[in-house]
Protein backbone atom coordinates (compact mmCIF):
# COMPACT_ATOMS: atom_id res chain seq x y z
CA UNK A 1 0.00 0.00 0.00
CA UNK A 2 1.32 3.44 -1.29
CA UNK A 3 2.10 5.60 1.69
CA UNK A 4 0.68 9.06 1.45
CA UNK A 5 2.96 11.55 3.66
CA UNK A 6 1.62 14.96 4.04
CA UNK A 7 3.86 17.89 3.49
CA UNK A 8 2.99 20.61 6.20
CA UNK A 9 1.38 23.44 4.80
CA UNK A 10 1.05 27.08 6.78
CA UNK A 11 -1.42 29.74 7.01
CA UNK A 12 -0.78 33.11 7.50
CA UNK A 13 -2.40 36.51 8.21
CA UNK A 14 -1.29 40.00 8.45
CA UNK A 15 -4.28 41.56 10.24
CA UNK A 16 -3.38 45.27 9.85
CA UNK A 17 -6.29 48.36 10.54
CA UNK A 18 -6.62 48.98 6.91
CA UNK A 19 -6.02 45.63 4.89
CA UNK A 20 -5.80 42.19 5.53
CA UNK A 21 -3.07 40.27 3.70
CA UNK A 22 -3.72 36.28 3.65
CA UNK A 23 -1.32 33.51 2.92
CA UNK A 24 -0.05 29.55 2.71
CA UNK A 25 2.80 28.14 1.81
CA UNK A 26 6.10 27.83 3.69
CA UNK A 27 7.80 30.45 2.94
CA UNK A 28 9.23 33.55 0.47
CA UNK A 29 9.75 30.55 -2.73
CA UNK A 30 6.67 29.22 -1.82
CA UNK A 31 4.01 31.60 -1.01
CA UNK A 32 0.33 32.22 -2.45
CA UNK A 33 -1.45 35.81 -1.16
CA UNK A 34 -4.64 37.74 -1.09
CA UNK A 35 -5.60 41.39 0.43
CA UNK A 36 -8.60 42.54 0.81
CA UNK A 37 -9.68 45.90 2.90
CA UNK A 38 -10.52 45.53 6.82
CA UNK A 39 -13.62 46.34 7.26
CA UNK A 40 -16.11 44.91 10.03
CA UNK A 41 -15.16 41.82 11.84
CA UNK A 42 -17.39 39.26 10.62
CA UNK A 43 -17.09 40.30 6.93
CA UNK A 44 -13.24 40.68 6.95
CA UNK A 45 -12.88 37.26 8.99
CA UNK A 46 -15.10 35.26 6.62
CA UNK A 47 -13.33 36.83 3.73
CA UNK A 48 -10.01 35.49 5.17
CA UNK A 49 -11.67 32.28 6.37
CA UNK A 50 -12.97 31.91 2.75
CA UNK A 51 -9.54 31.94 1.37
CA UNK A 52 -7.81 29.76 3.87
CA UNK A 53 -10.49 27.01 4.54
CA UNK A 54 -9.49 25.28 0.92
CA UNK A 55 -6.11 24.50 2.34
CA UNK A 56 -4.87 21.57 4.27
CA UNK A 57 -3.31 23.43 6.44
CA UNK A 58 -1.01 22.34 9.54
CA UNK A 59 -1.42 25.85 11.14
CA UNK A 60 -2.07 29.47 11.16
CA UNK A 61 -0.26 32.06 12.15
CA UNK A 62 -1.48 35.67 13.19
CA UNK A 63 0.04 38.99 13.58
CA UNK A 64 -2.31 41.26 14.36
CA UNK A 65 -3.10 45.08 14.72
CA UNK A 66 -3.68 46.08 18.81
CA UNK A 67 -3.38 46.78 21.54
CA UNK A 68 -4.00 42.35 21.51
CA UNK A 69 -4.10 40.05 24.66
CA UNK A 70 -1.22 37.96 23.92
CA UNK A 71 -0.82 35.97 27.55
CA UNK A 72 -1.98 32.66 27.46
CA UNK A 73 -3.10 32.19 30.74
CA UNK A 74 -5.50 34.98 30.23
CA UNK A 75 -9.00 34.24 29.08
CA UNK A 76 -9.02 37.22 26.61
CA UNK A 77 -5.63 35.64 25.26
CA UNK A 78 -5.97 36.24 21.04
CA UNK A 79 -8.50 39.23 21.32
CA UNK A 80 -7.39 42.66 19.99
CA UNK A 81 -8.53 44.43 23.13
CA UNK A 82 -8.61 48.57 23.39
CA UNK A 83 -8.09 49.59 19.64
CA UNK A 84 -10.23 52.60 18.48
CA UNK A 85 -11.10 51.18 15.44
CA UNK A 86 -14.64 50.96 14.93
CA UNK A 87 -16.46 47.15 15.59
CA UNK A 88 -13.19 46.25 16.67
CA UNK A 89 -12.64 46.38 20.06
CA UNK A 90 -12.75 43.60 22.05
CA UNK A 91 -12.80 40.63 19.26
CA UNK A 92 -11.57 37.27 19.91
CA UNK A 93 -9.77 37.29 16.31
CA UNK A 94 -7.53 34.05 17.16
CA UNK A 95 -10.35 32.07 18.43
CA UNK A 96 -12.91 33.02 15.81
CA UNK A 97 -10.07 31.80 13.30
CA UNK A 98 -9.51 28.60 15.16
CA UNK A 99 -12.99 27.56 15.36
CA UNK A 100 -13.51 28.47 11.94
CA UNK A 101 -10.55 26.87 10.50
CA UNK A 102 -10.47 24.09 13.10
CA UNK A 103 -6.43 24.31 13.04
CA UNK A 104 -4.11 25.96 15.79
CA UNK A 105 -3.67 29.52 15.69
CA UNK A 106 -0.23 31.27 16.62
CA UNK A 107 -0.87 34.91 17.40
CA UNK A 108 0.89 37.89 17.77
CA UNK A 109 1.07 41.83 17.50
CA UNK A 110 1.79 42.94 13.49
CA UNK A 111 5.50 43.90 14.55
CA UNK A 112 6.47 40.86 16.19
CA UNK A 113 5.13 38.77 13.01
CA UNK A 114 7.39 41.51 11.05
CA UNK A 115 10.34 40.97 12.75
CA UNK A 116 9.53 37.26 13.18
CA UNK A 117 9.63 36.75 9.27
CA UNK A 118 12.85 39.17 8.56
CA UNK A 119 14.35 37.06 11.43
CA UNK A 120 13.87 33.74 9.63
CA UNK A 121 13.97 34.91 5.95
CA UNK A 122 15.27 38.69 5.21
CA UNK A 123 17.48 41.09 6.86
CA UNK A 124 17.63 39.87 10.57
CA UNK A 125 18.66 36.20 9.29
CA UNK A 126 21.34 34.54 11.32
CA UNK A 127 22.22 37.47 13.68
CA UNK A 128 20.17 36.23 16.81
CA UNK A 129 18.73 38.87 18.00
CA UNK A 130 17.49 41.61 16.15
CA UNK A 131 14.84 44.73 16.01
CA UNK A 132 12.49 45.43 13.72
CA UNK A 133 10.81 49.04 14.07
CA UNK A 134 8.62 50.30 11.98
CA UNK A 135 7.97 54.13 10.98
CA UNK A 136 4.30 54.36 9.40
CA UNK A 137 1.00 55.88 10.81
CA UNK A 138 2.33 54.67 14.12
CA UNK A 139 6.07 53.43 15.48
CA UNK A 140 6.07 50.04 16.68
CA UNK A 141 8.85 47.27 17.63
CA UNK A 142 9.32 43.64 17.70
CA UNK A 143 12.47 42.14 18.90
CA UNK A 144 13.34 38.54 18.04
CA UNK A 145 15.83 36.59 20.03
CA UNK A 146 16.95 33.14 18.97
CA UNK A 147 13.60 33.13 16.86
CA UNK A 148 11.11 33.59 19.60
CA UNK A 149 9.64 37.72 20.01
CA UNK A 150 10.68 39.10 23.12
CA UNK A 151 7.63 39.78 25.68
CA UNK A 152 7.08 40.55 29.46
CA UNK A 153 3.45 40.41 30.71
CA UNK A 154 2.82 41.83 27.34
CA UNK A 155 3.96 42.79 24.32
CA UNK A 156 6.35 46.28 23.98
CA UNK A 157 5.47 49.18 23.08
CA UNK A 158 8.49 50.74 21.98
CA UNK A 159 6.69 53.46 19.91
CA UNK A 160 5.51 54.72 22.90
CA UNK A 161 9.38 55.66 24.94
CA UNK A 162 10.45 59.26 25.55
CA UNK A 163 13.38 61.14 23.50
CA UNK A 164 15.18 63.72 24.97
CA UNK A 165 14.10 67.06 22.87
CA UNK A 166 15.07 70.98 22.47
CA UNK A 167 11.36 73.00 22.58
CA UNK A 168 13.87 75.90 20.91
CA UNK A 169 14.48 73.78 17.76
CA UNK A 170 11.15 72.19 17.40
CA UNK A 171 8.21 73.34 19.45
CA UNK A 172 5.58 70.99 17.97
CA UNK A 173 3.69 69.02 20.73
CA UNK A 174 3.01 65.65 19.21
CA UNK A 175 0.41 63.68 18.49
CA UNK A 176 0.09 60.78 20.49
CA UNK A 177 -3.58 61.10 22.29
CA UNK A 178 -1.87 59.77 25.36
CA UNK A 179 1.70 61.16 25.69
CA UNK A 180 1.67 63.99 23.09
CA UNK A 181 5.32 63.94 22.34
CA UNK A 182 6.17 60.30 22.80
CA UNK A 183 8.15 59.11 20.13
CA UNK A 184 5.42 58.26 17.57
CA UNK A 185 3.79 61.30 18.84
CA UNK A 186 6.79 63.22 17.48
CA UNK A 187 8.07 61.01 14.31
CA UNK A 188 5.11 59.05 12.64
CA UNK A 189 3.80 59.90 9.35
CA UNK A 190 0.95 61.22 11.03
CA UNK A 191 3.14 63.43 13.55
CA UNK A 192 5.41 64.47 10.14
CA UNK A 193 2.33 65.73 8.06
CA UNK A 194 1.05 67.54 11.35
CA UNK A 195 3.99 69.24 12.15
CA UNK A 196 5.16 70.20 8.43
CA UNK A 197 1.29 70.85 7.08
CA UNK A 198 1.95 68.80 4.60
CA UNK A 199 2.51 64.70 3.90
CA UNK A 200 5.37 63.65 4.35
CA UNK A 201 5.82 62.11 0.94
CA UNK A 202 5.10 65.39 -0.59
CA UNK A 203 8.55 66.75 1.31
CA UNK A 204 11.80 67.03 -0.78
CA UNK A 205 14.93 64.98 -0.13
CA UNK A 206 17.04 67.82 1.30
CA UNK A 207 13.82 69.44 3.37
CA UNK A 208 14.89 69.70 7.21
CA UNK A 209 11.74 67.88 8.33
CA UNK A 210 14.60 64.66 7.45
CA UNK A 211 17.35 65.97 9.63
CA UNK A 212 14.70 66.10 12.52
CA UNK A 213 13.24 62.91 11.82
CA UNK A 214 16.45 61.28 11.91
CA UNK A 215 17.32 62.67 14.98
CA UNK A 216 14.45 61.76 16.84
CA UNK A 217 14.79 58.20 15.15
CA UNK A 218 18.10 57.76 16.34
CA UNK A 219 17.20 58.64 20.08
CA UNK A 220 14.76 56.20 20.43
CA UNK A 221 16.84 53.45 18.77
CA UNK A 222 19.81 54.01 20.83
CA UNK A 223 17.60 54.28 23.91
CA UNK A 224 16.14 50.34 22.63
CA UNK A 225 20.05 49.28 21.90
CA UNK A 226 21.21 50.49 25.40
CA UNK A 227 18.28 48.35 26.99
CA UNK A 228 18.51 45.04 24.80
CA UNK A 229 21.10 45.09 22.38
CA UNK A 230 19.96 44.12 19.30
CA UNK A 231 22.87 42.52 17.06
CA UNK A 232 20.73 44.46 14.03
CA UNK A 233 17.94 46.94 13.30
CA UNK A 234 15.56 46.91 10.74
CA UNK A 235 13.46 50.16 9.83
CA UNK A 236 10.64 49.20 7.61
CA UNK A 237 7.18 51.64 7.35
CA UNK A 238 6.11 53.86 5.11
CA UNK A 239 8.22 56.65 6.14
CA UNK A 240 11.43 54.61 5.70
CA UNK A 241 10.70 54.48 2.03
CA UNK A 242 12.52 57.79 2.09
CA UNK A 243 16.12 56.12 1.81
CA UNK A 244 18.24 59.21 2.66
CA UNK A 245 16.76 58.76 6.35
CA UNK A 246 18.99 55.85 6.67
CA UNK A 247 22.52 57.62 6.70
CA UNK A 248 21.08 59.89 8.29
CA UNK A 249 20.04 57.81 11.27
CA UNK A 250 23.38 55.77 11.39
CA UNK A 251 25.09 59.32 11.69
CA UNK A 252 23.19 60.65 14.25
CA UNK A 253 22.73 57.29 16.06
CA UNK A 254 26.84 56.87 16.11
CA UNK A 255 27.02 60.61 17.66
CA UNK A 256 24.46 59.60 20.28
CA UNK A 257 26.22 56.65 21.28
CA UNK A 258 29.11 58.78 21.82
CA UNK A 259 31.93 55.84 21.83
CA UNK A 260 30.50 54.15 24.96
CA UNK A 261 29.16 50.84 23.30
CA UNK A 262 31.79 48.56 22.27
CA UNK A 263 29.76 46.51 19.99
CA UNK A 264 31.69 44.97 17.04
CA UNK A 265 28.31 45.04 15.00
CA UNK A 266 28.35 48.64 15.06
CA UNK A 267 31.85 49.67 15.19
CA UNK A 268 33.00 47.71 12.55
CA UNK A 269 29.36 47.86 10.21
CA UNK A 270 26.96 50.77 10.72
CA UNK A 271 26.05 50.36 7.48
CA UNK A 272 25.03 46.61 8.39
CA UNK A 273 23.46 47.67 11.53
CA UNK A 274 21.06 50.01 10.92
CA UNK A 275 19.27 48.51 7.31
CA UNK A 276 16.28 48.31 5.88
CA UNK A 277 13.60 45.37 5.34
CA UNK A 278 14.59 42.09 2.64
CA UNK A 279 11.35 40.99 2.21
CA UNK A 280 9.48 44.34 1.60
CA UNK A 281 5.37 44.57 2.53
CA UNK A 282 6.10 40.52 2.16
CA UNK A 283 7.09 41.00 6.18
CA UNK A 284 4.42 40.51 7.79
CA UNK A 285 2.72 37.85 6.02
CA UNK A 286 6.04 35.66 6.16
CA UNK A 287 5.74 36.34 9.49
CA UNK A 288 2.54 34.85 9.89
CA UNK A 289 3.83 31.50 8.15
CA UNK A 290 7.10 31.83 10.55
CA UNK A 291 4.56 31.95 13.91
CA UNK A 292 2.48 29.12 12.36
CA UNK A 293 5.76 27.04 11.84
CA UNK A 294 6.96 27.72 15.49
CA UNK A 295 3.69 27.33 16.45
CA UNK A 296 2.80 23.91 15.41
CA UNK A 297 6.11 22.74 16.61
ZN1 LIG B 1 2.57 57.71 22.97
Amino acid sequence: MQQCLRVPTFGAIEAGGTKFVCGVGTGPDDLRVTSFPTTMPAETIARAVEFLRGETLTALGVGSFGPVELDRTSPRYGHITTTPKPGWRDVDLAGELRRALGVPVAFSTDVNAAALGEAKWGAGRGVGCCLYLTVGTGIGGGAIFNGVPLQGAMHPEVGHIRVPRDRAIDSFDGVCPYHGDCLEGLASGPAMAARWGIEPRELGPDHPAWMLEARYLALGIANIVFTIAPARVILGGGVMHQTQLYPLIRREFVQILNGYLRMRQIAEDIDGYIVPPELGDRSGVLGGVALAMAGSR
